[in-house]
């Protein structure tokens, strides 16, 4: 059944107006007639069976049959705290890890980012447009969240269970070993991922000394726009 995104979906009692893009979506392009229905999400966990019960000139009215919590939500909730990659990565990051269950995504500023935004450009919100469509077309009713910039060494981790700094200088620990050492399930799990240039030691160690654990991913270096994705599979196959 086809999925639409409405905000609104408890103010209104069980009727429900779409309008904009969404409510063109339904009658123009897929022409969808009275009677028909389709699942509603707000972004927040909840989904909905609703009918379609008429048409204006540019709205769609609808009654909500059911409620529901969307099932396609993993258990467990991680944060990815990407460090800015060059330009035009950072779209392929949110797309993927969104498919891939990912709770939230930090864009992240760090010593050896080579981007540093100017604080005038639109990029959330085409970040957080980008997170939207991402989590409609693989069926999620959570939209995650694209949050403001952090610089590295502000971020205060202590709101998670577990904090995993993805390190290309750590020979020792892996992400398996670590994670099957978890004694039980994180309920809220820290993913940090270093841009082109990697991070600057002074930097990882200031992690771990905040409760970071530093993880190889492999014997090869990943891409920074591989890595995020990469280790949020991992985690999933692992918890999920
Ligand atoms: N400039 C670094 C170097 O040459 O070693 C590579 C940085 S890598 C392109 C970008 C980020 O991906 C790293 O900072 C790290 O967070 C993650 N990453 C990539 N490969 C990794 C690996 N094998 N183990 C742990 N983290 C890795």
């Amino acid at each position: 059944m086809r999925r639409f995104y409405a905000e609104n979906l408890d103010a209104s009692g069980n009727i429900v107006t779409l309008s904009g893009d969404e409510a063109k979506h339904i009658s123009r392009v897929l022409r969808m007639c009275q009677g028909d229905e389709l699942l509603l999400i707000n972004g927040a966990g909840e989904e909905c069976t609703a009918v379609i019960t008429g048409f204006n000139e540019d709205s769609v009215t609808l009654e909500i049959l059911s409620r529901g919590i969307s099932s396609a939500e993993p258990e467990v909730r991680v944060t990815l705290f990407q460090c800015l990659p060059k330009q035009g990565k950072m779209e392929v990051i949110i797309q993927k890890c969104v498919e891939l269950g990912i709770h939230r995504i930090v864009p992240v500023i760090s010593k050896r980012c080579v981007v540093k935004p100017d604080g005038r450009d639109n990029k959330l919100t085409r970040w957080n447009r980008v997170s939207q469509e991402a989590s409609k077309q693989c069926g999620r009713a959570f939209v995650p969240q694209v949050t403001e910039y952090k610089k590295l060494a502000e971020i205060d981790f202590s709101a998670f269970d577990t904090v995993l700094l993805a390190y290309e200088n750590e020979s020792e620990r892996n992400l398996k070993a670590c994670l099957r050492s978890l004694e039980e399930k994180p309920r809220d799990a820290a993913v940090i991922i270093g841009p082109e240039g990697g991070f600057d030691p002074a930097e990882a160690e200031l992690i771990v000394q905040r409760g970071g654990v530093a993880v190889s991913l492999g014997r090869r270096i990943l891409r920074t726009e591989t890595a995020g994705m990469a280790m949020l599979a991992q985690i999933m196959y692992e918890l999920e």
